[in-house]
């Protein structure tokens, strides 16, 4: 293995560990600030640009019923500043955020607050995927919230062999899901592995619901996969708003105006909050030469 390899294996190992004055420089890129307010300015920057967008507060995990019933309220007033400002945006939820470890019930009850607020100001709600062992409860709450919110999307991870029976055992009726790889990296037993695979069962569960009339955003920055999406959406015949692209802000800006003079909508992602840092893990570490290179600066023989 070269060094320059070593180096970058070795930046992925300690990013968690490294403090978060050093690692906010690296962050920028990928998160709008820590307030509100940089936020919704960075929404309005990517509308003049002919972007719409994704709100979410950064943070997962919370410790506390009174810590997850904080977060709906945000979200609350975070939307209420998306409709006051009209901007083409809507929030964009993480269930342990809103306290899935703590109970199910209590995680249905405040995405279902969050729901009616945001139905109220004409926005849309989605509920986000995380790790395998919040799956099954992520998908019972996103139905009991589907019955009665149709406004309510969820998400869902091709790396996770599950997913096409996922997708079968959904009820009938509208549905709106932002297909995604996935960025956990799951055990062999129940997860694809490779990336060849991966985008395989990637456009596999975009066709299984395109075919069943569900609506799909598909959030990627890989363009071979889609150059499939695109060919797919021909061969379906699928109208335009049935389907869109995502992306995560900061990364690979090229292919987003790409896209977007190819007359594709792009959405994109826009996170902020103080609880930047695991965030930012996840991303550089899907990047880390950008984290080898400041540490390579570092280095006194270099
Ligand atoms: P990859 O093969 O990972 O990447 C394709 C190309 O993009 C590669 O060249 C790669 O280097 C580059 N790239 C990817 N990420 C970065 C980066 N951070 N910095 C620089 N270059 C990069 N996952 C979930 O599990 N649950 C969710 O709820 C979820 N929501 C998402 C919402 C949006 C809008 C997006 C865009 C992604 C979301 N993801 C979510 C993450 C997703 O699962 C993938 O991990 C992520 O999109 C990277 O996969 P990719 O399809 O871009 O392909």
């Amino acid at each position: 293995m070269s060094a320059m390899r070593l180096l970058d294996r070795l930046a992925i190992a300690t990013l968690p560990y490294v403090p978060k004055p050093l690692m906010r420089p690296l962050a920028g890129r990928y998160i709008a600030g820590e307030t509100l307010g940089e936020a919704l300015e960075r929404l309005e920057a990517l509308a003049e640009r002919g972007h719409p967008g994704i709100l979410d507060v950064l943070g997962e995990d919370v410790a506390s019923e009174a810590a997850a019933r904080g977060v709906a309220k945000t979200y609350i007033e975070a939307a209420h500043e998306l409709a006051r400002r009209r901007l083409d945006a809507y929030v964009s939820i993480k269930p342990t955020h809103l306290g899935l470890r703590l109970g199910e019930q209590l995680c249905f009850e405040l995405y279902d607050e969050v729901a009616r607020a945001t139905a109220e100001l004409g926005l849309a709600l989605r509920v986000e995927m995380e790790d395998h062992t919040t799956t099954d409860g992520t998908l019972r709450v996103f139905e009991r919230l589907r019955a009665e919110h149709p406004h309510v999307g969820i998400v869902l991870q091709s790396r996770l062999v599950r997913t096409p029976a996922d997708i079968a055992a959904l009820a009938p009726g509208p549905l709106w899901v932002r297909m995604v790889k996935g960025i956990y990296l799951e055990p062999a037993a129940i997860a694809h592995t490779e990336n060849e695979p991966i985008c395989e069962a990637y456009v596999a569960c975009t066709r299984q619901l395109f075919e069943r009339g569900a609506s799909v955003s598909c959030a990627t920055h890989d363009e071979f996969l889609a150059e499939r999406l695109i060919q797919l959406v021909e061969q379906l015949d699928v109208p335009r708003e049935r389907f869109e692209f995502q992306v995560l802000l900061g990364v690979r800006e090229p292919l987003w105006e790409l896209w977007r003079e190819a007359g594709h909508t792009v959405r994109v992602y826009v996170p902020y909050g103080p609880e930047w840092k695991p965030y930012s893990v996840r991303r550089l570490q899907k990047n880390p030469q950008i984290f080898g290179h400041v540490m390579r600066d570092l280095l006194p023989w270099r």
